[in-house]
């Protein structure tokens, strides 16, 4: 199929882009990469009457650290997220996450920020940058406004942007010393959608014992929401085994509520769901060791 009918608008500079939204912010969309957006206007699953294209705006391209900050901008391409040697150093996470992402050429397209904007509960970026703490910068004619993740991600592809909001950058903390770190998810083939998928981070105390564990699923739910009973059984406990796998067990009963769909049933996905925070949890606290990369 087709898409329905729709104007087109290719802004130059991010003040037109706004504007643009300011005055057509209900019955349009931002086009970024493209690569959700066009197959849901082909299906006619969306049907907005404009298109604001933003490939023009190559300042909101950037991969940048302040202060201990990691800064990526919207429109940074999911291939330049998975190769920089920033991301590499400084964000393992999201260097182990970005691979999972669909394959190379919709990586070569797909941006972050569309990703994220797109806020697809069987998505890698959302579970990534939630684990992360990452917060969201929305940018308006009316200013800019920074949400958490947790409070960005309201529901089944539902975001808390307003419809004259862009999505220009995402920052997060680069991960502290002593943290371990594993993205792992498991999918039919290698770059699909996953089936299930666990991102989490685990930072030791001086004792080392766990100071700060967090844990986030993909697909497991309609929005990216943290493991918190899980978290809570690891934080002050002297990581083992044992460990990982009583903390997975909670995760899988009492921190989700997977769906069944074609794909999966929600028995299976909590079986995955045990299977893989052990198995991160695992991995995480080997690295946080530095025991391994
Ligand atoms: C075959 C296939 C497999 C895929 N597999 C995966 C996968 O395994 N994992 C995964 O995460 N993704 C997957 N994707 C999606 C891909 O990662 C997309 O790149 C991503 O979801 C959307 O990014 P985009 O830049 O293409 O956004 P677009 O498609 O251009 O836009 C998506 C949505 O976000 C909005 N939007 C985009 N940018 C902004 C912005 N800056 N501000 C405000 N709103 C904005 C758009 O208006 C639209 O509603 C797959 C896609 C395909 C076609």
């Amino acid at each position: 199929m087709k898409p329905a009918p729709f104007k087109y608008f290719r802004p130059e500079s991010l003040d037109e882009a706004l504007a643009l939204l300011a005055k057509h912010g209900d019955e349009a969309k931002v086009l970024a990469g493209g690569q959700s957006l066009i197959p849901a206007m082909n299906f006619r699953l969306a049907q907005p009457a404009i298109l604001i294209d933003i490939n023009r705006l190559s300042a909101l391209s950037f991969i940048e650290e302040k202060r201990g900050q990691m800064h990526i901008g919207a429109l940074t391409r999911h291939s330049m997220v998975e190769r920089h040697p920033l991301v590499a150093q400084k964000a393992p996470l999201l260097a182990e996450t970005m691979p999972n992402i669909a394959h190379v050429q919709i990586r070569n397209r797909g941006t972050f920020g569309g990703s994220i904007a797109h806020a697809d509960p069987a998505a890698e970026l959302p579970a990534a940058m939630t684990v992360r703490g990452a917060r969201i910068c929305l940018r308006s004619t009316r200013g800019e406004r920074w949400v958490d993740a947790p409070q960005f991600f309201v529901g089944l592809l539902t975001t808390a942007m307003e419809p004259d909001e862009l999505l220009t950058e995402v920052a997060f903390d680069e991960l502290p010393k002593k943290t371990g770190w594993c993205f792992v998810e498991v999918a039919r083939r290698h770059g699909d959608y996953a089936l299930l998928g666990v991102a989490a981070t685990v930072r030791l105390g001086m004792m080392g014992k766990v100071k700060d564990a967090r844990i986030c699923f993909v697909s497991a739910g309609e929005t990216p929401a943290l493991a918190t009973n899980a978290q809570d059984a690891l934080n002050g406990q002297a990581p083992s085994a044992e460990l990982a796998k009583a903390a997975a067990q909670i995760a899988a009963a009492q921190d989700i509520d997977p769906p069944s769909d074609i794909h999966a049933s929600a028995r299976f996905r909590r079986h995955l769901a045990t299977k893989l925070t052990e198995r991160a949890l695992n991995t995480a606290f080997a690295r946080a060791r530095g025991e391994t990369r």
